[in-house]
């Protein structure tokens, strides 16, 4: 690609190499973002450039749940207004955001960060597994929920923490049912999310 930007600056054909490597931008997108930003003010510019700085500096994951936070626990983990007894289980962070927005699940929620396949080389000692096993070990916990995504490494996944969870006595639910086999959840519109969450399944 670096042929189509012998034209531009160094630093514009830099921030096109840059945006360019964001899930979702291709070549042409990041070099109408890059010209967008050229034209935009200043202040708009510094403010992008700050905002993503201080999501790296200020942002870490909650020591409970592994969710993105600012501090040691997140907000969810916090609140005593969240119904302690339900764990609903999580690839990502922006699933959480997706499950949050829909309003309909008032309990906790546990991140993974990823989700376990072989091919790919991903054990269960590459997500946070252990750390889930040792918050159900208090006991006060009585369901878990499955919210991994519907694809093959989401469904592996729910299959294993099954197993794991279901002999310890707490109720096993998966909440995809509703959703379509290879959806992944952040996608999910509200409805959609929503019926799943209300129609899960004993697992
Ligand atoms: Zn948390």
């Amino acid at each position: 690609m670096n042929q189509s930007f012998i034209s531009t600056t160094d630093s514009v054909s830099k921030l096109i190499q840059e945006l360019n490597k964001l899930p979702g931008i291709g070549p042409k997108s990041a070099q109408r973002l890059a010209y967008y930003l050229l034209r935009a003010s200043g202040e708009q510019a510094t403010q992008l450039a700050e905002a993503i700085s201080s999501v790296k500096q200020k942002t870490k994951l909650c020591s409970v749940c592994f969710n993105v936070t600012e501090s040691d626990l997140c907000s969810i983990c916090r609140s005593d207004q969240r119904d302690q007894t339900k764990i609903c289980i999580v690839e990502q962070p922006q699933d959480v955001l997706a499950l949050e927005h829909t309003k309909i699940y008032n309990g906790l929620y546990h991140v993974l960060h990823g989700a376990i396949s072989p091919t790919e080389g991903v054990g269960a000692d590459d997500v946070r597994i252990k750390e889930l096993l040792q918050r159900l070990e208090g006991g006060s916990v009585t369901e878990v929920i499955l919210a991994t995504n519907t694809n093959l490494e989401g469904e592996q996944t729910a299959m294993y923490l099954s197993k794991l969870i279901s002999p310890l006595g707490i109720k096993v639910t998966r909440l995809a049912r509703g959703l379509p086999f290879g959806t992944e959840l952040e996608y999910a519109d509200d409805v959609t999310l929503t019926r799943a969450i209300e129609g899960r399944q004993e697992f």
